[in-house]
């Protein structure tokens, strides 16, 4: 009995249970639908009809291209309203200076200095490189630096010195005499020493020995008036704001007694006075000097190891020998393979 009991609730059971699972299978079919129904919906308002839209707007727009119509465009381009209105702002307030901002020629002559805009980049302060030289101060900046630094000039070699350096793309610093300025001197040369990257500075007027350090005793009052009168020279031809701090004495500083007057005279007009600490030996006495100009530019190496190895190299060089526009490369050469890097002195 219970077993028949049992088939009816089982019969009654499966029954119910039949039944169940259609109305789950009707709802979740209905929800299949709502969910199919929906997704199409917003297929179809989120990607069909905007297509079709688009496809609409290319349709209406295509007629009117701009190009077919010229006379609208240069129309709406010449705004003659904004140019009626436009005196009748202040105009005094926005002056040309102020509204566009002044395009340098970065490579004329900085103002109030001895290089270009564009040199200042490379030009370090005489007394510091004065002071790294000696090793009285450490050179703090990344790998070595060399000064190629030209005597005497200019002269008729110097445009021979000036094109290679320009074919090296490096810089040099030139210390020229009043006096050849006056001689060789030309706006265009001064124009030149500026506008090719390089810095220039005073080595007094004359190079007279015997007027500048008589009984070899230097005479601070002749080097400053020296040094101003030279400046007044290259100021002729550069123009008033040419101005230079830098000065090497004629035969050096290390040569003259009562070198320390002159160099404070000079020091309270802001001028700094350099000597060197390598050289290419080109004036130096035929028994000493190089015999090939590759020995010219291993001489400069070797010297400025003979005088202590630094950081720094400042190269004393001629442009008034023949020699140096034929020894430069080497020089250059010697010194980029060592790792240097070129600047000028300010
Ligand atoms: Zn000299």
């Amino acid at each position: 009995m219970d077993e028949h009991i049992y088939r009816r609730n089982s019969f009654k059971q499966r029954e119910k249970m039949r039944k169940k699972r259609k109305r789950r299978k009707i709802f979740f079919s209905s929800v299949g639908v709502v969910l199919v129904l929906g997704a199409g919906g917003l297929f179809l308002k989120n990607t069909l009809l905007p297509m079709i839209y688009k496809v609409e707007d290319s349709f209406e727009k295509a007629p009117e291209p701009e190009a077919e119509n010229p006379g609208e465009t240069a129309k709406i381009e010449e705004l003659p309203e904004v140019k009626e209105f436009t005196p009748k702002r202040p105009a005094e307030k926005i002056t040309p200076e102020k509204a566009v901002p002044e395009v340098k020629d970065l490579k004329r002559l900085k103002e109030g200095s001895n290089h270009s805009y564009e040199a200042s980049a490379y030009a370090y302060d005489t007394a510091d490189v004065k002071a790294w030289m000696r090793g009285k101060k450490d050179f703090e900046g990344e790998g070595k630096l060399a000064f190629l630094t030209f005597d005497d000039g200019p002269h008729k070699n110097t445009e021979k010195v000036l094109d290679v350096l320009k074919r090296r793309n490096v810089p040099g610093t030139f210390f020229l005499l009043g006096d050849t300025v006056e001689k060789n001197g030309t706006p265009e040369l001064m124009a030149r020493y500026i506008q090719e990257g390089h810095g220039i500075a005073v080595h007094s007027y004359s190079h007279d020995y015997g007027y500048l350090y008589p009984g070899r005793s230097a005479r601070a009052d002749r080097i400053v008036e020296e040094y101003e009168k030279t400046r007044s020279q290259i100021r002729g031809l550069l123009g008033e704001g040419f101005d230079t701090h830098v000065f090497r004495f004629p035969g050096g500083s290390m040569s003259w007694k009562n070198i320390e007057e002159a160099q404070s005279a000079l020091l309270s007009e802001g001028i700094v006075d350099i000597d060197w600490n390598s050289m290419s030996g080109d004036a130096e006495p035929k028994n000493r000097r190089p015999a090939t100009p590759e020995a010219m530019g291993q001489y400069a190496m070797k010297t400025f190891k003979d005088n202590g190895d630094r950081k720094v190299a400042v190269i004393l060089m001629h442009d008034v020998q023949n020699a140096t526009p034929e020894y430069l490369d080497h020089l250059i050469d010697e010194f980029e393979e060592a790792g240097f890097a070129f600047g000028i002195l300010k």
